[in-house]
């Protein structure tokens, strides 16, 4: 049984103070939340501050990046060990702007999620097709590329406890989710291929979590899909009452 994971990617949005006063009212809003699983994926600055206040409630901490190496000359970076040592528990790994304005690869994508779980980190790994690429009928194909290289060397135990996020670039930002049906579709075919590749348990063990313009008045629809198990919210999660709300309606007896 998959509890629903709802993350907020704050992208590169909030100070240090507008993060930590987010969680504390975050905080009391899910106090007496059960059954779903809540994070938030601040900018570094604000990744420790966060995780202190988020410390010891139900509200869990992601990076929103990590590189691959444990330390060195790699100015502007920060590893996997250095954002788990700042309070994450939780990892963004391959999103589509990393992969599209910093030049990510799927080799890269791989590096960083086998580092994410060296550290203790759990993955979010993002895949997703664009716009042209679905107008040509490439989307299964180009999710089974980054699946395939993104996971590679993953064991079937590691895959099982990672969060995979299926997010349309298309879908990404622009307000124009995907429906229901074709996140459905794109989360079946996810897990039909998680199920040839690291077998039944691991397959039925791993989140796959749908991003791209969620809100509160499309998350009931997409998380009632059977292969839906959450979500990764950008936009929407800036504003706690928008968040909380995609939150509430995500449980499973909202639903
Ligand atoms: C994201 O940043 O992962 C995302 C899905 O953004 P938005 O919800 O704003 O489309």
């Amino acid at each position: 049984m998959r509890i629903p994971f709802i993350a907020g990617n704050w992208k590169m949005f909030k100070t240090v103070h507008e993060a930590v006063l987010f969680v504390k009212e975050l905080r009391g809003l899910v106090k007496d939340v059960s059954g779903i699983e809540v994070v938030i994926a601040p900018p570094f600055t604000a990744l420790h501050a966060v995780a202190e206040a988020a410390r010891s409630t139900n509200v869990g901490v992601a990076a929103q990046n990590v590189y691959w190496e444990r330390e060195g000359a790699f100015t502007g970076e920060v590893s996997a060990v250095m954002a788990k040592e700042a309070g994450a528990e939780y990892a963004i790994v391959g999103h589509s702007e990393r992969r599209r304005l910093f030049g990510e690869s799927d080799a890269i994508v791989n590096r960083k999620t086998l580092a994410a779980i060296a550290a203790g980190l759990t993955p979010i790994v993002c895949v997703g097709e664009t716009l042209e690429e679905r107008e040509r009928n490439q989307t299964f194909e180009v999710l089974d590329r980054q699946i395939k290289n993104g996971l590679d060397r993953l064991t079937a135990e590691q895959v099982a406890e990672l969060i995979l996020a299926y997010e349309p670039v298309w879908a990404i930002g622009t307000g124009r989710n995907a429906t229901a049906a074709q996140a459905g579709e794109a989360h079946a075919h996810i897990r039909k291929r998680l199920r040839q590749w690291v077998g039944g348990d691991a397959a039925d063990h791993c989140h796959v979590i749908y991003g791209g313009s969620v809100k509160p008045d499309n998350i009931g629809a997409l998380v009632a899909e059977p292969d839906v198990d959450g979500a990764l919210v950008g936009g929407a999660s800036l504003d706690v009452k928008s968040f909380m709300s995609i939150v509430t309606k995500s449980r499973p007896a909202a639903v």
